[in-house]
């Protein structure tokens, strides 16, 4: 199974990631804030991670890593 990590205090909230996931599971921690202010991006549903990479791939700031 694939794992996505997040290293939520470098996130920006451009969502780029959000809207990048084939899965559609990527999305919006609404319950938190990093210290910049934003609410980070997230994967709660990483059962349903293929591992593509594409969130990972896509984020300007490479906050993401995957693992497979
Ligand atoms: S693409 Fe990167 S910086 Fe933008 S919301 Fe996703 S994790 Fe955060
Ligand atoms: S690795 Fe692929 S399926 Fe998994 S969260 Fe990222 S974009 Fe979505």
């Amino acid at each position: 199974m694939a794992k996505v990590v997040f290293n939520e205090e470098k996130c920006k909230g451009c969502y780029l990631c959000v809207a990048a996931c084939p899965r559609k599971i990527v999305k919006v921690a609404e319950d938190r804030m990093n210290t910049k202010g934003f609410r980070p991006a997230t994967v709660e549903e990483q059962d349903k991670c293929i591992g593509c990479a594409m969130c990972a791939t896509t984020c300007p700031d490479c906050v993401i890593e995957v693992y497979k």
